[in-house]
């Protein structure tokens, strides 16, 4: 990506109409928005008290230094039509999109995709701008750890060897997602893809394995909660940069990062 191309991109922000402006302009518009923020925030509740995919890495980053509060680290808004979510690296913030998330299944899906983003910001150094293998190695994790492609192996199992299709899902999506945010070709994003795939597809922390359905995130979690409280390991197999995981903010309440904006969307 050169200079030119890096000012022009809006890295995302387009597909999250009320971010452009900077504030939120909640409470003058229709009842239905209320309802449908109100019912956001509820779907989230239940994801953050109840998905095993979500109280793993809601766990794994307090450990790291990075704890997750409801209200100050996620945001229930209205997206462009076919975004689900995305981080916010700049104000440490998950985007929910309240009016395309209507069913607990997604929701935690989205949750948890957009944790595992966040998850990668505060144990690595991820240069999300400058760094394409940053941003794609996110993507790939994220689709290949949230269950987002689990769905698609049960609607094509018989189309497809199990494994390999769980793999081409999370590339698909991994692409899709890094589309979505950068002003690249889809070759360009495909080589990047590539490059990093194997040693991103084989990183499965917090997990310590793919969690293909609840069962296996079940799994995950009770060993997460039973293993020694040692800190996870903070690699990125090289491609990321370890940091100590101190809050450069003020409150102790952010993820220990000051980057650039960014929103990684996730598709539904
Ligand atoms: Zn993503």
């Amino acid at each position: 990506m050169d200079q030119t191309e890096q000012q022009d991109d809006d890295y995302g922000y387009n597909l999250f109409p009320e971010r452009n402006s900077g504030k939120f302009q909640k409470g003058s518009i229709a009842e239905s928005l209320f309802t449908f923020n109100h019912k956001c925030q509820v779907m989230l509740q239940f994801a953050m008290e109840t998905s095993p995919y979500a109280k793993l890495l809601l766990g794994a980053m307090k450990s790291s230094g990075c704890a997750v509060y409801k209200d100050r680290h996620f945001s229930c808004e209205d997206c462009d039509g076919t975004v689900s979510g995305g981080f916010d690296a700049t104000s440490s913030q998950i985007v929910l999109c309240q009016n395309n998330i209507h069913q607990q299944s997604h929701m935690n899906r989205v949750v948890t995709h957009e944790l595992i983003h966040a998850f990668d910001h505060c144990r690595a150094h991820v240069d999300w701008f400058n760094n394409f293998k940053h941003l794609a190695c996110s993507e790939i994790r994220a689709a290949n750890l949230s269950g987002d492609c689990s769905f698609h192996n049960e609607v094509s199992r018989f189309n497809f060897g199990l494994k390999k299709h769980h793999q081409e899902c999370v590339r698909g999506r991994a692409l899709r997602s890094i589309l979505a945010v950068r002003k690249v070709s889809r070759e360009e994003a495909e080589k990047v893809v590539n490059e990093v795939f194997d040693t991103c597809f084989n990183d499965h922390a917090p997990f310590g394995r793919i969690p293909h359905d609840k069962k296996d995130a079940k799994f995950a979690y009770r060993d997460f909660e039973n293993r020694d409280r040692a800190v996870p390991k903070l690699v990125f197999e090289g491609y990321m940069m370890p940091v100590k995981l101190i809050s450069r903010l003020k409150g102790g309440d952010t993820f220990p990062r000051g980057t650039p904006p960014l929103y990684s969307a996730m598709w539904t």
